[in-house]
């Protein structure tokens, strides 16, 4: 077989230790996950109480269209049916916009670190991809738009960014979206968007009829608490959204997911519950960073990057003999940093009283 040139470069995605492993591996009773900024709260009780009463037609396709979520999310944010498109998980709709928009002879720009799909699926296109470091774990949105060229297709925004947390200030992405070229597609990846308390920040949504060409990424996943059932979605003008539908595959959501995020947009009050404690703990680390006179980056999300008096492979290590599991910045392309969920408060204080046993040995 020929593969696909890009792919002599690549390799399978490789899954994180899971609870179970690591109790195993380390004879441990109890152990915390805190590696892939899912949601230590759970999910609404609206959504639980559903999965526990009803019953769907399970021999049914789903439906393609995910009418009843689709309805409810339109209304909410005051837009059209039509600007909305589901995907399995928000990573299912970057590989759709990727395959939509680039080839061999195409361009895309993108910050690094950040989150790795949009790499990965504009390397499996074949297109040539410039990225833009960060500068202090923020964008550097003029590099971003300097780096434009006549090919360029997909300009990658994350915002708040993983793994960093930090987010854009909305005057900065406000000059960044005006000097952009209204034929290049701007992705703004929002995956954190409901655990952002900065005051002054704008809900991106409202900025598409002044835009036309931005499409907002958002998902269940985290503050929502569904990571399991893989649904996300995209907001555009519906022109655009039109095209990406020709890629998307007829039944990419599944009947339960398309109920349960219906279910959990029943109760706003549970997202924001957790926005409010969760804003409480990132304050915990904080302090904690800065009494242990450890670099932390300023996190709008529910994880914070943090500095390790050590390699951050041995750090992620330690931590995980004690019975935490977190990521180690040297994956991420932040080596000496660790990224680290943020949890319930009991889980929180578990890890940092693991954390000055790491500082001790370390000191
Ligand atoms: C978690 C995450 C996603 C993926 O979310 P899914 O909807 O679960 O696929 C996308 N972008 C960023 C930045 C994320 O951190």
């Amino acid at each position: 077989m020929k593969w696909k040139e890009a792919l002599s470069t690549m390799k399978p995605y490789k899954p994180g230790r899971s609870i179970e492993d690591v109790k195993e591996k380390y004879q441990l009773d109890e152990v915390v996950k805190l590696a892939s900024n899912e949601n230590p709260y759970g999910c609404s009780t609206h959504v639980v109480e559903f999965l526990t009463s009803s019953s769907l037609p399970f021999e049914i396709y789903p439906d393609g269209h995910a009418t009843i979520l689709r309805e409810k999310l339109a209304e909410k944010h005051g837009v059209q049916e039509e600007a909305i498109l589901f995907g399995n998980g928000s990573d299912e709709i970057i590989s759709i916009i990727c395959r939509a928009l680039l080839d061999e002879d195409a361009h895309t720009v993108m910050p690094t670190p950040s989150f790795p799909q949009y790499a990965h699926n504009a390397k499996v296109e074949g297109a040539a991809i410039t990225e833009i470091p960060l500068v202090d774990g923020q964008h550097n949105l003029d590099a971003h738009l300097a780096a434009i060229d006549e090919r360029t297709q997909i300009m990658w925004v994350c915002n708040p960014n993983n793994p960093t947390g930090n987010l854009i200030a909305h005057k900065d992405l406000l000059r960044f979206l005006e000097e952009v070229p209204s034929d290049i597609l701007v992705v703004l990846d929002e995956a954190y968007y409901e655990y952002v308390t900065d005051p002054l920040h704008v809900d991106s949504i409202s900025l598409l009829e002044r835009f036309p060409n931005i499409l907002i990424l958002r998902t269940f996943s985290k503050a929502y608490g569904l990571a399991s059932f893989r649904i996300g979605y995209a907001v555009s003008s519906p022109n655009i959204i039109t095209e990406l539908n020709k890629i998307r595959n007829p039944f990419n959501t599944n009947t339960l997911a398309i109920a349960v995020a219906s279910k959990a947009l029943e109760n706003d009050v549970f997202v924001e519950k957790c926005r409010a404690l969760n804003e409480e703990q990132r304050k915990r680390f904080e302090t904690y960073a800065e009494n242990n006179r450890l670099h932390i980056y300023d996190s709008q999300t529910n994880f914070v990057l943090i500095e390790v008096p050590c390699d951050a492979d041995a750090a992620a290590e330690f931590l995980l003999t004690n019975g935490y599991i977190v990521r180690s910045g040297n994956a991420l392309g932040t080596p000496g940093y660790l990224r680290i969920t943020i949890g319930t408060e009991e889980q929180n204080t578990g890890l940092f009283h693991a954390f000055d046993r790491l500082l001790n040995e370390n000191r």
